[in-house]
């Protein structure tokens, strides 16, 4: 019998050759049908038969989003209540857990699907397939694996920074008001909206730049289809929650578009450059801890430089952190008015499917950052010209009579 792995690979290879990813002999047949439709599937997968005693589960006791429950064979996992942190799959000494794999599906909409198919890549791109693999050389890879067009979700990190940016211009006024970032980790906002739900009236109803970038092409091409590209899996769970649905319909991780690449044989670094730098420094280091404060702090001081109540920033990166920064703001030691929370250690370059080191990671999206044509979103003339394309003047005006990146937090 193949293992997961192999099994994996060889689907995929049959995905890319336009064979029937089914016929593959010496293959488990639930494993298989996982492969093949993972849309269907949870996100956690159990591979192997459990050995523990239901009271010695350390993958259950790991879960702090009570998603586990036992049945006759082994632990279950309830998909509507798994934020995708991998904490039961690290835990698990049999290795019986896995997280999905949705390559094969995109790999065979790249085959068979007539209309147009956008990558938006996450902003902890930078470097990750290699160090001479520039945004411009994914472009063309991308393009050549049949994808339309490849766009940077950094931007619509630009207009979400505006968006914060402006929600804490006119919501905090005194010393006894503070905001919580709300776009951007899914982990973070699950956190405050199942463990610290008190906090939510301090949490701006936003879309996360994945949403944002997913709505936005949908707005402007309906019959486009979109798969996200980044390190997360909890994005494989945002992409399901039932007020976000339908904005994206892949969630890819670098990982996996790796795996491609390797099937394909694309010699990445070789490849011609298919520039297109859109995002400022500012939506760009959204990739690293303290970039979404960082971010949101230039743009308030930009928008309103003499406003009474300075912007004074606290992040925390990783769940413990995060909790112990709520507990502190709930005990009175706010120390700031704008706290960010990102799910990882690092941020997203220290997410779970990214293919280098964090410190790595952080490095090059800075170096990457460093070269933008704009340092804030105020300066970017693509935010403006995209919104232009929706159908507002301004982003002011966008802010006030668009609801497309809003959304109702409890
Ligand atoms: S991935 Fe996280 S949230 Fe999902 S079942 Fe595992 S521990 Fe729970
Ligand atoms: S910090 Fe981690 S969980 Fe949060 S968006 Fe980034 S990769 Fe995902």
């Amino acid at each position: 019998m193949l293992t997961l792995e192999e099994l994996y690979k060889s689907m995929l290879q049959r995905a890319v050759d336009g064979k029937d990813v089914k016929a593959v002999t010496n293959g488990d047949l639930k494993l298989m049908d996982c492969l093949a439709h993972p849309q269907d599937k949870p996100l956690v997968w159990r591979v192997k038969p459990c050995l523990c005693p239901p009271d010695q589960a350390d993958c259950a006791d790991a879960c702090d989003w009570g998603a586990f429950h036992h049945e006759a064979d082994g632990v279950a996992i309830d998909d509507s209540k798994c934020v995708g942190c991998q904490a039961c799959i690290d835990a698990c000494k049999m290795d019986a857990l896995t997280t999905k794999k949705d390559i094969i599906p995109v790999v065979q909409e790249l085959h068979d699907y007539n209309g147009p198919i956008y990558a938006l890549v996450a902003p902890a791109v930078a470097g990750q397939f290699g160090p001479d693999v520039t945004s411009g050389r994914l472009r063309t890879a991308l393009k050549s694996l049949g994808f339309t067009g490849m766009l940077e979700v950094a931007v619509f990190a630009d207009i979400l920074t505006l968006k914060e940016a402006l929600e804490f211009d006119k919501k905090v006024t005194s010393e006894a008001d503070f905001q919580l970032t709300s776009c951007c980790c899914p982990m973070w906002i699950a956190m405050i909206k199942k463990l610290y739900h008190q906090l939510l009236p301090n949490v701006p109803g936003s879309v996360s730049p994945m949403i944002a970038g997913g709505l936005t092409v949908k707005a402007l091409h309906p019959e486009a289809k979109t798969v996200f590209i980044g390190p997360c899996l909890a994005k494989k769970a945002e992409m399901k929650e039932p007020d976000l649905a339908g904005a994206i319909d892949y969630v890819l991780t670098y990982q996996e578009l790796r795996d491609l690449f390797t099937v394909t044989n694309i010699d990445l670094a070789s490849l011609p450059e298919d520039n297109q730098p859109h995002a400022s420094e500012a939506g760009i280091s959204y990739a690293y801890a303290g970039g979404v404060a960082g971010a949101v702090a230039e743009t308030v001081h930009q928008l309103n430089p003499d406003r009474a109540i300075d912007i004074k920033t606290r992040k925390a990166d990783g769940v413990p952190d995060c909790k112990a920064m709520i507990n502190d703001i709930l005990a009175g030691n706010r120390d700031g008015n704008f706290f960010e929370g990102m799910g990882c250690k690092g941020g997203c370059v220290g997410g779970p499917r990214a293919i280098i080191k964090k410190e790595e990671g952080k490095a090059n999206v800075q170096a990457y950052a460093k070269n933008a044509l704009y340092r804030t979103p105020m300066e970017n003339p693509y935010v403006i010209e995209m919104l232009k394309k929706l159908g507002f003047e301004t982003v002011e005006d966008f802010l006030e009579k668009s609801d497309l990146y809003d959304r109702q937090l409890d």
